[in-house]
């Protein structure tokens, strides 16, 4: 079995789902009392934020991509960043190791290619929904047609991510409000809806809805566990 390296602590109640889904889809797969063999390294996510919103992103970089080298240091045979929001500095810290990446979105986009879905919802911070980095790469690279919600839900999503999930709080109101834009999505042609930031999951999940939703926490996890046993 191969060492799963993490980047996590962005935010740091994501990583617990990461840790967990990864350990549970090791003994699904091995059994007994298997588990997944981690390294891990998290980060001070009050420095990634406040460098984020200055729109510092070289500042991120420079500490993620020292953080993956001491992942990688502590025997790591492949690395996944315990984010979406911050593959938008994956090209640096690509650099900084020698290790394979499990690009958040490549795995997401294997499950909605085998879906045979064409047209996605995605809701996520504000910096994964409106730049590039992260729906250019499911349209050019996957063919996906990527829909976002307008900007007041854009401003909602973005504010119950960092001012609630990442603190651990998962609202009532809030999960009628993001229910209510997942709707709007489905409404709009998305044959399904990626929950783009990985604290989603603490909010909202399949049971609250008819409509497909991809949570990435789930989906990473679920493929480092396939790398990790694959020969
Ligand atoms: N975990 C979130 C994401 O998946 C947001 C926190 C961050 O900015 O890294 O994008």
């Amino acid at each position: 079995m191969k060492t799963i390296g993490l980047l996590g602590g962005m935010s740091w109640e994501s990583s617990v789902g990461y840790y967990q889904a990864i350990n549970k889809g090791i003994k699904d797969s091995l059994g007994g009392l298997h588990s997944a063999k981690i390294a891990m390294y998290s980060v001070d996510f009050d420095s990634i934020e406040k460098l984020q919103h200055y729109d510092d992103w070289d500042g991120t970089a420079k500490i993620l991509s020292k953080a993956a080298k001491n992942v990688q240091n502590a025997g790591a045979d492949f690395l996944l960043i315990c984010t979406n929001t911050m593959h938008k500095v994956v090209p640096q810290i690509e650099k900084a190791i020698d290790i394979p990446l499990l690009h958040i979105a490549d795995a997401t986009a294997d499950v909605i290619v085998k879906k045979g879905i064409k047209t996605v919802g995605l809701l996520g911070t504000a910096f994964t929904m409106e730049q590039d980095f992260y729906k250019k790469r499911l349209n050019e690279n996957y063919g996906l047609n990527v829909l976002i919600p307008n900007v007041a839900d854009r401003k909602i999503v973005h504010n119950v991510i960092y001012k609630e999930l990442c603190l651990g709080n998962s609202l009532p109101a809030s999960k009628v409000e993001y229910l209510r834009i997942i709707e709007s999505l489905a409404n709009q042609g998305a044959e399904a809806v990626i929950l783009g930031c990985t604290e989603i999951g603490m909010l909202v999940n399949q049971s609250d809805t008819e409509i497909t939703l991809l949570d990435t926490t789930y989906i990473h996890a679920q493929k480092a566990v396939e790398w990790a046993i694959s020969k």
